[in-house]
């Protein structure tokens, strides 16, 4: 018996600020029937953050609990707090046939590659590290000491972009969310033709 046709798994990351939550407002402007994966957080929320709706924003005993009770896809600590994606919501959605997508860092990512290959890894590159602090220090949610910890991952996390199958320069974020859209809509084109899709042809 054919099951209902499962929705796409796409996993986006890139160093904090590069611009990843911003494209994919825009990606969620223009393409209907994609969900937002809401991670688990220790760190405390940002001015115009909204609990349940950016994160779940929980305690670290809570985290810890819920890691325990295998909860969560994958999870990992990051500048100093700890996130994790819930296998729960990811599933709920691919079974429905519904597409989601999940704003995690490099560790995440491959954690989720490893448990579900058929996953789509998407990659947001600044386009130069002076522009990626500069955008840090304009959206203006950091102290200096945690915009150091990020400006500095996000050497570390740059080096790892080689391992996604898209890599996204996002320079203007009108022309980086377009090719974001194009990614995203080709794997939706591509499932349909016989033998699905594979990053390759796309
Ligand atoms: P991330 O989600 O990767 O941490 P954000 O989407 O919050 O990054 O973007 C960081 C800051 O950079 C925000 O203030 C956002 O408005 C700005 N920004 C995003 N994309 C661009 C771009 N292409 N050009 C200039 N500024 C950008
Ligand atoms: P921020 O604190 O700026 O929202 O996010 C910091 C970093 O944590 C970003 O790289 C973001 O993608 C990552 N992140 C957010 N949610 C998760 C998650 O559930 N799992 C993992 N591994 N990383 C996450």
């Amino acid at each position: 018996m054919q099951g209902r046709p499962k929705g796409n798994l796409f996993v986006l990351s890139g160093p904090s600020g590069t611009g990843k939550g911003t494209l994919r407002k825009i990606l969620f402007e223009r393409v209907p029937g994609i969900e937002f994966s809401i991670s688990c957080t220790t760190r405390e929320p940002r001015d115009d953050e909204k609990d349940g709706v950016d994160y779940r924003f929980i305690t670290e005993r809570e985290f810890r609990a819920r890691l325990d009770d295998g909860e969560f896809l994958e999870h990992a600590f990051v500048h100093g707090y700890y996130y994790g994606t819930l296998r729960s919501d990811v599933v709920r959605a691919l079974e429905s046939g519904r597409d989601i997508m999940l704003e995690i860092d490099v560790q995440g990512a491959l954690q989720v590659r490893a448990a579900m290959p058929e996953s789509r890894l998407i990659f947001v590159s600044p386009p130069s590290f002076e522009e990626l602090e500069h955008r840090l220090r304009d959206r203006g949610t950091e102290t200096e000491e945690r915009l150091r910890v990020r400006l500095h991952n996000a050497r570390l996390e740059m080096e790892q972009s080689c391992k996604y199958d898209h890599v996204i320069i996002n320079d203007r974020a009108d022309r980086a969310a377009d090719e974001l859209t194009r990614i995203v809509l080709a794997y939706r084109d591509a499932d349909k033709r016989p033998g699905g899709a594979s990053h390759e042809t796309l």
